[in-house]
């Protein structure tokens, strides 16, 4: 966002009173200059630990910077909020933040998730761990729910789990053996390899009809 559409984007956003980026995300209460001493004091500090990077984001001008950083989602609650424990106060040293002003504070939000489309709650315990003990980048979103994401992971385990066991089986493939050749088709068929499950498919068939062929040989 160029400096002069983020100025624009702030007026705007000043020039309406009910705007939902002027209440507190939390308790709904009106943004007003003393219920955000907390946040205020943070940016104050912000442009003190970090001058270049104010410098750079906000031209140095700090009546901007508070406007940008204390509203709408990105990082405000009101002092009320924040004491309380409705909020969880930011700590901006630890983030990885750079073209995105960092949290200042985190709240519960609701997300839709992209997997399944239910709404779910990103809370703010989460953020915090997401964004100062993973160190995401402050700009990244949970985009799926929880349980979409455990499935996610699991689904990754069993692939991994099944691309070694099938190159572990592969070194040692007795091309003539029946069970083997059909383990490492099912194991490719969990990665997802389908020219490969189509090729020892092939190879399955063949063993399958000469071992019905000896079958009816011996009768
Ligand atoms: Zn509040
Ligand atoms: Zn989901």
């Amino acid at each position: 966002m160029s400096f002069k559409s983020l100025s624009e984007a702030v007026k705007n956003i000043l020039a309406t009173p009910k705007s939902p980026d002027n209440v507190c995300p939390v308790c709904r209460s009106e943004r007003t200059t003393d219920n955000r001493t907390v946040v205020r004091d943070k940016i104050a500090n912000l442009a003190i630990d970090f001058p270049r990077w104010f410098e750079f984001f906000y031209r140095g001008d700090e009546a901007l910077a508070f406007d940008y950083l204390t509203r709408g989602k990105h990082g405000w609650a009101c002092d009320a909020c924040l004491s309380s424990g409705a909020a969880l106060l930011a700590d901006y040293h630890k983030q990885d933040f750079c073209d995105w002003p960092p949290y200042l504070a985190y709240t519960d939000e609701t997300l839709n998730c992209r997997t399944c489309q239910s709404e779910f709650i990103f809370t703010k315990e989460e953020q915090l761990y997401w964004y100062e003990t993973l160190c995401f980048l402050v700009q990244s979103r949970a985009v799926n729910c929880e349980r979409c994401r455990n499935d996610i992971r699991a689904e990754k385990k069993t692939y991994t789990e099944a691309q070694k066991q099938a190159q572990l089986l592969k070194a040692s493939l007795d091309l003539t053996d029946i069970e083997q050749v059909s383990t490492l088709i099912s194991l490719y068929d969990q990665t997802g390899s389908h020219k490969k499950v189509k090729y020892y498919t092939g190879i399955l068939m063949k063993l399958k009809k000469n071992s019905q062929n000896r079958h009816n040989d011996n009768e």
